[in-house]
């Protein structure tokens, strides 16, 4: 009994030294984005340091992201993470409804709450204006008759259901103003990996799509859905990459020069496309590469406004946020702040 009791008092112990640290890991984080020192080490965001240089994965740095971000708007938030009354994994919840106006009664709501009882919370406090009607497509795998995976056969498709968010009851006029813009979700769509070379694909679609797809089906019963769903995304592809002058089937053997110097020849968009292989080559401080695909532009190294031209040595593949760090470096934050209109580097 009293060793279980001293190695419960040193549990607790090695509890409140986590707290702690994680607290103060939170609030050095919070301040080193309000500084926006991730700039200065040549990263696009906040969340690209904390993956590339701190090599969390990308839900730690979601979470960690979103923490200090919610300290520098509430840093009231702080001493309940220190002391253990509000759970970090609920962070990401806390900050969809919890302003520098209302923390005082909206905040104790989620102490000792875990994510998901978190979310029931946020979903009364701030309903979804518009409960999403779901139409799910689930493809269908089934052990064979020796026990091995099959094909996926034929999809079933439900429709209609609506998701419910359900939330504790709530005292008359407790419902708080949902957030002016609801937090930005990279994708809708879940992959979740199931072997090596599958992965399931959870997607919301509506109604029209899911005619659409009913319509292609009856086209074209020769394909599976994957298949479908592949030829069409080649589809908009080919057309996306050859809109950003990446890649024509017939490239023109000679292109006719452009009386406006601004404009970059379809060839060189292709020369340099291929050659930076379509991702981010801004050099980050380890050395390595950017390699976002995300947002992608070309970029003049030597700008326009300074006699750059638009040449395969003069141009590069950059990621939109490292386009306008490489500007910010070359032109200045006041003449890009009248140019882009926007706070420094924020145009991600
Ligand atoms: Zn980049």
């Amino acid at each position: 009994m009293d060793t279980a009791r001293a190695l419960s008092d040193h549990l607790s112990t090695l509890l409140r030294r986590e707290h702690t640290a994680l607290a103060e890991f939170l609030v050095a984080l919070a301040d080193f984005d309000g500084r926006r020192a991730w700039a200065d080490l040549g990263y696009a965001s906040l969340f690209h340091y904390l993956h590339r240089e701190l090599r969390l994965s990308k839900g730690s740095a979601q979470y960690r992201k979103v923490a200090a971000e919610l300290i520098q708007a509430v840093p009231a938030v702080v001493e309940p993470l220190r002391d253990g009354r509000l759970c970090f994994t609920t962070v990401i919840e806390v900050a969809r409804v919890v302003t520098g106006e209302n923390w005082e009664t909206v905040l104790p709501r989620f102490y000792g709450l875990s994510r998901h009882e978190a979310a029931e919370v946020v979903a009364a406090l701030a309903p979804h204006p518009a409960p999403p009607e779901r139409t799910v497509l689930t493809p269908v795998r089934g052990p064979g008759a020796n026990g091995s995976t099959v094909e996926p056969r034929a999809p079933v498709v439900t429709s209609g259901s609506t998701v419910e968010l359900k939330g504790p009851a709530l005292a008359a006029g407790s419902t708080v103003e949902p957030p002016a813009a609801p937090p930005p979700y990279r994708s809708l769509a879940e992959l979740t990996p199931l072997t090596a070379s599958l992965q399931r694909l959870h997607v919301t679609v509506s109604e029209c799509f899911a005619r659409k797809l009913e319509r292609l089906r009856d086209l074209r019963p020769d394909l599976s859905d994957d298949a479908l769903l592949e030829a069409a995304v080649d589809l908009l592809l080919a057309k996306a990459e050859k809109r950003k002058g990446a890649l024509t089937d017939r490239p023109r053997a000679s292109a006719r020069p452009s009386r406006d110097p601004d404009r970059i020849p379809a060839h060189v968009r292709r020369e340099v496309w291929r050659r930076d292989g379509g991702c981010c080559q801004w050099r980050l401080a380890d050395g390595d590469v950017c390699g976002s695909t995300h947002a992608l532009q070309l970029d003049h190294v030597v700008p326009l406004a300074l006699g750059g031209e638009s040449t395969v040595a003069n141009l590069r593949v950059l990621c939109a946020a490292h386009n306008l760090l490489a500007a910010r470096a070359v032109l200045g934050d006041a003449v890009m702040d009248r140019y882009a209109g926007t706070p420094r580097g924020r145009a991600t």
